[in-house]
């Protein structure tokens, strides 16, 4: 979930459409036409889109148009328009079918071209389902565009998916996924309300007006339009409420408390943080098919860096629900339990080495305070390794995330060979209580306020009281104001949450002396 309320018409991704039995065709000539017409519906419509892109006025916009404009010349190119009409002239396919094997083979031919063209393949993928729907008389697959505000209503959202809404998305609500899963999280980072688990929500039909409260998780279906303006009033005031909010973390006594921002880039940078706790790196690559160069990678580190002052940059974390295509990773049979995160450095080594060069060239490049951190740590000498990799490019603060039950355990063995520990209870969760943090059903079971991930954070905080080290959090149990404080009072020193979690963590930490959160802490704990 992630908090805020929004109120608006209601509209569905649809599935990308199973190819019907082929048909036996009787007119080629409508066969081709009709093919022809789905083509050039597709054309227009990307043109369209990528004008408004054009004519907006946001950062990104220019480079969305462009590959708009890029998709719109595929969609139109006349070679693909022949093999098309060749397939229902000379093959005898209908319309759908002779659509797919056109794109099949143009996607084919651009990805034997290796480069920048390659790149592009996959989004033929998209094109020919785009395509084939259109001829079918199917609702079009992918991110839907009405053209105005809306809910956006889907089964599932892929990060990439999530990364590019548009600014017409209101809220978005999920029939799958996690609180902790990546959309919700990439959702949460850009403030847009999001109910993920939702059961059923596919069956409303599109134009219903839904109110989301991201807070409580409530999805209300079939709003008039008065009831929709007073969901909008009330997230109004609370946005200003909480926006007049200020100033550094505190307990009611004063007790200082890091609240740091977690971000995927430097899109989501926000004044008024104490500085970033968590640069979550491969969100900049999720639609990546070809490595990023190295200049690519300053670049992008370095906008953040320059933004942020104080950073600590979590490098690549790929794998299970952080798909990243350019690593090229095989299929596993237990993904979540497989190569990911800093494991990844053992099957293509050069990625993690390419990454610190490029992170200690921005560092150097904006003089930004600039930490590294490894995520899915297990062992001390993992974290020796990493932090020998950082230190000698340079970078001289290198820490480890705490994912793993493992390394909980062994707080004490890691602090020997790092600066600090980042406590991501997202996946700590996740492996403690043995439940995937993608599943709709198990959402109880992740709860971190539960007795067990609470003694592995206190192990973790006392770990880094003995060696005199920071130890904080980055999960989103971070961002939540009923487990902050217990967290504060299980001793760590900083909190790391998406900016919009930051005013109401404030607030919670603003009511209670560290007496009183240690004592919440602690009565879970027997
Ligand atoms: C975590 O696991 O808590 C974390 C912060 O990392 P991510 O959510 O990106 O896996
Ligand atoms: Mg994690």
């Amino acid at each position: 979930m992630s908090r805020g309320r929004a109120a608006g018409p209601s509209v569905r991704m649809a599935a990308p459409p199973v190819l019907p039995a082929p048909r036996r065709v009787a007119d080629p000539d409508a066969e081709a036409a009709a093919a022809a017409k789905a083509l050039d519906t597709l054309a227009a419509d990307l043109e369209r889109r990528a004008a408004q892109a054009r004519a907006a006025d946001a950062e990104d916009a220019a480079e969305g148009a462009e590959i708009l404009e890029a998709l719109a010349m595929m969609a139109g190119d006349p070679m693909l328009r022949e093999q098309t009409e060749a397939h229902v002239r000379d093959d005898g396919l209908d319309a759908a079918h002779a659509l797919d094997a056109a794109f099949s083979a143009h996607k084919e031919a651009l990805a034997a071209l290796g480069g920048y063209l390659a790149e592009r393949a996959a989004d033929l993928d998209d094109l020919r389902a785009r395509a084939v729907a259109a001829v079918l008389g199917l609702p079009v697959p992918g991110v839907p565009d009405p053209g105005h505000p809306y809910v956006l209503v889907a089964e599932d959202l892929s990060p990439a998916d999530t990364v590019g809404l548009g600014p017409r998305v209101l809220a978005l609500v999920t029939e799958r996924g996690g609180p902790t899963s990546h959309t919700a999280i990439l959702a949460r980072g850009r403030g847009l309300p999001a109910v993920v688990a939702c059961a059923g929500v596919m069956d409303v039909p599109d134009g219903t007006v839904i109110g989301v409260d991201g807070l409580t998780g409530e999805v209300t279906v079939g709003l008039t339009e008065e009831e929709a303006d007073r969901v909008r009033d009330s997230d109004r005031r609370e946005r200003a409420r909480l926006a007049a909010s200020t100033g550094p973390g505190r307990t009611a006594d004063g007790h200082p408390v890091k609240l740091l921002h977690n971000i995927g880039s430097a899109a989501d940078l926000r004044p008024g943080a104490e500085g970033v706790g968590l640069f979550r790196t491969e969100f900049l690559f999720l639609d990546r098919r070809q490595p990023p160069s190295h200049e690519e990678q300053v670049a992008a580190y370095a906008r953040v860096f320059a933004g942020a002052g104080t950073v600590t940059v979590r490098t690549l974390d790929a794998g299970t629900d952080k798909p990243l295509p350019f690593l090229g990773l095989p299929a596993e049979p237990n993904p979540a339990l497989g190569v990911r995160g800093l494991r990844v450095d053992r099957v293509l080594p050069g990625v993690l080495d390419a990454q610190l060069d490029a992170i200690a060239e921005a560092a150097r490049a904006t003089g930004a305070d600039v930490r590294v951190m490894a995520p899915m740590v297990t062992t001390a000498r993992e974290a020796a390794d990493f932090a020998r990799r950082a230190r000698a490019r340079g970078i001289e603060r290198a820490g480890v995330m705490v994912e793993v039950p493992a390394a909980a355990l062994q707080a004490d063995e890691l602090l020997a060979e790092v600066d600090f520990l980042s406590i991501g209870t997202n996946d700590l969760a996740q492996y403690t209580f043995a439940a995937d943090r993608q599943h709709p059903g198990l959402s109880d079971l992740l709860d971190p306020a539960q007795p067990a991930l609470l003694r592995l954070v206190g192990m973790c905080a006392e770990a880094g009281r003995r060696a005199g080290k920071a130890v904080g959090v980055c999960g989103e149990a971070a961002g939540d104001p009923a487990v902050a404080p217990l967290l504060v009072g299980l001793g760590v020193s900083s909190l790391s949450m998406a900016p919009v979690c930051v005013p109401v963590v404030r607030e919670a930490l603003a009511a209670l002396t560290l007496r009183e959160c240690r004592e919440r802490a602690l009565a879970p704990l027997g």
